[in-house]
């Protein structure tokens, strides 16, 4: 059997027949969730684009992100709300720089990713019109973590997973957005059965993407004191492909992937080192699906 994942680059470049990237953008305000001590995982540094200046304009963030990121390699791109929970943001300001995204001919629609507690009518009513307007595409991206109560409570998410199912519902309500959810795997205390239990979960809601990733530990968070404490283990990289290999077959085909691992920047990233290129993880894993025969959705 071909090994098969259905990734966010082959998916997209099949649709539009040319590359498709991801312009990530910074509406400047903060996570509320850092108020209440934030996520123990997080460190915003660690996923902001080198690119993204405090204070800079949207206009420029897009010219920025077009000449260091895209680097021409892709054309079309989506306008990626990654930086902390972008609809905690004013709506006023989050539907105008909505407008303005929609507006510049490469960009093919917007992925807001942010917390299932901050997802509000107020916003999404008014951003359903400017979506249809546009004819182009709008997509949720649902930071979860885990489907397990404990796990949330460990990385003081402060939202359940109950949060998660009715701002999933409710987004699916408008038949407009696609819907997804970001997992991580490696949360102290979970067995991979738990795991995949999470991603059992999620796909049992009809999302339509998943964003998914070992933990990694980062500088300065909680989770590096848990860490020099000895009180974590995290997936090396052959137990992490191992697993990944059992997760695989069971997610259903059509779901896209936007990633399966994390590089964080090497100044920020405490543990685990792989030490090894994306592209090399890649090939080994695709190496290991074909000899296993083995690909997304098999084993549903
Ligand atoms: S909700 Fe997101 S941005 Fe906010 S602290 Fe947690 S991981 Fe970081």
């Amino acid at each position: 059997m071909k090994p098969i994942i259905n990734t966010f680059s082959k998916y997209y470049r099949q649709k539009y027949g040319q590359p498709v990237g991801k312009l990530p953008i910074d509406t400047g305000q903060p996570c509320p969730n850092r108020a209440k001590g934030g996520c123990l995982f997080c460190k915003a540094e660690s996923f902001t684009a080198a690119h993204l200046k405090k204070g800079d304009s949207l206009a420029r963030q897009i010219q920025e992100g077009k000449q260091n990121l895209l680097q021409g390699r892709s054309q079309l791109y989506f306008a990626y709300f990654q930086q902390e929970t972008c609809t905690a943001s004013p709506v006023e300001l989050l539907l105008q720089q909505t407008r303005q995204l929609l507006q510049e001919p490469s960009c093919i629609g917007i992925i807001f990713s942010t917390r299932p507690d901050s997802i509000a009518e107020e916003f999404l009513s008014p951003l359903a019109q400017l979506i249809s307007i546009s004819g182009k595409e709008c997509h949720f991206e649902l930071g979860l973590q885990s489907a397990h109560e404990q796990s949330l409570v460990l990385l003081n998410r402060n939202h359940t997973v109950k949060d998660f199912e009715t701002a999933i519902r409710l987004l699916q309500s408008y038949s407009l957005f696609l819907t997804g959810a970001h997992l991580i795997f490696g949360i102290p205390g979970e067995s991979e059965e738990q795991m995949i239990e999470s991603a059992a979960y999620v796909s049992s809601l009809k999302i339509d993407t998943l964003k998914l990733h070992h933990l990694q530990v980062i500088r300065e968070t909680g989770l590096e004191k848990l860490y020099h404490a000895g009180k974590i283990e995290l997936f090396e990289k052959d137990a992490y492909i191992r697993f990944l290999l059992r997760l695989l077959p069971l997610i259903p085909p059509h779901i896209i992937i936007h990633r399966l691992w994390s590089h964080s920047h090497p100044n920020l990233l405490v543990a685990p080192r792989w030490n090894i290129l994306p592209g090399l993880l890649s090939a080994e894993l695709l190496e290991k699906m074909q000899d296993n025969n083995i690909s997304q959705g098999c084993g549903i």
